[in-house]
């Protein structure tokens, strides 16, 4: 089923305008936008860095270094509570749209056109979910279209819009597998696929060691091909080059920064994986931690080459990974759960932005925040509001960084697919949040706030909170028009319709 949404438009009233400092450079110098990047990482567990985003410092912590990421945490706030959907593909395309999965409706991962990666299932049957990813095309069946993409809006604006790195909006041959489809100006790197053939440039980036197919191979990159350079470096330089050309053409620029690091294959960084085992970490998580510190030293250099053009001071960074660490890493401690699951392990993940000229953007804030809520806060850095379609399904963060708090509202997970794990869907409100599994029917219900590593489920002492969570739920789920998973030739249950009236 393809959902096409027709767009409303915000009043320019509703958001204020962002306001930057005079800078010397000669960029932006007449519009006064700021340059935005959004510094995807991928696979990220939330404690997969130095920086502590738990209320105490963990064993996680001490083993990864993230220098930079300790910079931009000191210089900007820091996201305890960010959440992005449990595996990639849902994450991405609600970055880009400002949508949740339940209504974009690309709730798995997408790579072949018409194919779901899922297995058959003892009782349930699939889904009739986007397989094919987003377009910005009509008539692209069992796709998401939507025009008013981020890159888009951004356009309108008057913005350069760059993707680097991993892409994995639309399955192979279909319109959404090429980012320059979607609306962005330049692609280096990006395409159907979600991981990399080979992190190696002796390897061609390409799958070819491993005997896997050519599809995970790497596009463009050519001139990297049969030398000793990690593909984490290779597409930092390819994006310090693309933010000199843009500063040369005096635009401001949209950097979509998302690397392939940390995902699948994990091989080493040679250049950091021998301290990591020299502290004794096995070979797998030896190469994990060095891809991490190489993903981190991406950030320091893109700093770095900010500061050298002098646009450091106009160019805002929001970093962020799109969904928690799998279940062959670091188990997420002290959360439960890994990427795929709804525990806290697979969706909650590290966030942190620097905003200069933002005065109250510093310290820590643990409002809840969802990566749809990127797509309206960048919208609104970039002063494009007027472009911008009204959904429900977004938060700007800006009033959580301006005043520290924004309306409360509840968060929605929706994943009726059975690749590796059971269907689900969830509703956090405040602190409880509500786990419905499609399969069996059956409820889990956790109170995050004394309970993070969700271990007492409270759902049986709490027959009402349950109702009403499941409702609400439900109430939302039927209003975007959401997939279900089948039992027999009918939609399995949505979450009220099990509760006894
Ligand atoms: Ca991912």
């Amino acid at each position: 089923m393809k959902h096409t949404i027709k767009h409303s438009v915000l009043g320019l009233a509703l958001l204020s305008s962002v306001g930057f400092t005079q800078s010397t450079n000669a960029q932006n110098n007449s519009t006064q936008k700021p340059n935005i990047i959004v510094f995807l990482v991928d696979d990220m567990g939330w404690q997969e860095t130095s920086v502590p985003f738990h209320t105490e410092k963990t064993p996680l912590n001490e083993r990864f270094h993230t220098p930079n990421m300790e910079r931009l945490a000191n210089n900007g706030m820091r996201f305890t509570q960010a959440y992005a959907s449990a595996v990639c593909s849902p994450s991405r395309v609600s970055l880009i749209t400002g949508t949740n999965p339940a209504r974009h409706g690309v709730t798995c991962w997408t790579l072949f056109k018409g194919k779901s990666p899922e297995r058959n299932h003892k009782t349930l049957k699939r889904a009739d979910w986007n397989v094919n990813g987003l377009t910005t095309q009509q008539g692209v069946p069992h796709s998401f279209c939507w025009e008013q993409t981020l890159p888009n809006v951004l356009k309108q604006a008057g913005y350069y819009t760059m993707h680097i790195g991993k892409a994995h909006f639309g399955a192979i041959d279909t319109p959404g597998a090429d980012p320059i489809n979607i609306g962005f100006d330049l692609n280096i790197g990006g395409h159907a696929a979600g991981g990399p053939g080979s992190y190696h440039g002796d390897k061609d980036f390409s799958a070819k060691w491993r005997k896997g197919w050519p599809v995970w191979d790497v596009p463009g990159l050519g001139q990297y091909h049969g030398k000793a350079i990690n593909l984490t470096e290779a597409l930092t330089l390819e994006a310090n080059k693309a933010i000199e050309q843009s500063v040369k053409n005096k635009k401001p620029f949209f950097l979509h920064m998302a690397h392939y690091g940390v995902h699948a294959p994990w091989e080493p960084d040679r250049r950091f994986v021998q301290k990591y085992l020299d502290a004794g970490l096995d070979t797998l998580l030896a190469n994990h931690a060095s891809m991490i510190e190489s993903m981190d030293k991406s950030l320091g250099d893109i700093m770095q080459k900010l500061k050298e053009l002098k646009i450091d001071q106009q160019t805002i960074i929001l970093f962020i990974s799109d969904n928690g660490a799998p279940s062959q890493m670091t188990r997420n401690r002290p959360l439960r759960g890994h990427k795929i699951t709804p525990y806290e392990g697979g969706i909650r993940v590290p966030m942190i932005v620097k905003w200069p000229g933002e005065s109250n953007c510093t310290g820590t804030t643990d409002q809840p925040v969802l990566i749809q809520d990127v797509y309206p806060t960048v919208i609104q850095w970039a002063g494009a509001t007027q472009h911008m379609p009204n959904i429900e399904d977004n938060q700007s963060i800006v009033p959580i960084i301006r005043h520290k708090t924004q309306k409360t509202r509840s968060l929605i997970w929706h994943y009726p697919n059975f690749y590796d794990v059971e269907p689900f869907s969830v509703i956090r409100k405040k602190d409880w949040k509500l786990i419905y599994r499609y399969n069996d029917n059956h409820f889990e219900l956790y109170n995050l706030k004394n309970d993070i590593s969700e271990r007492n489920d409270l759902a049986k002492r709490e027959p009402k909170r349950v109702k009403k969570l499941a409702k609400e739920l439900t109430q939302y789920l039927k209003r975007v028009k959401a997939h279900r998973p089948f039992k027999g030739t009918n939609p399995a249950s949505w979450p009220d319709e099990t509760i006894k009236q």
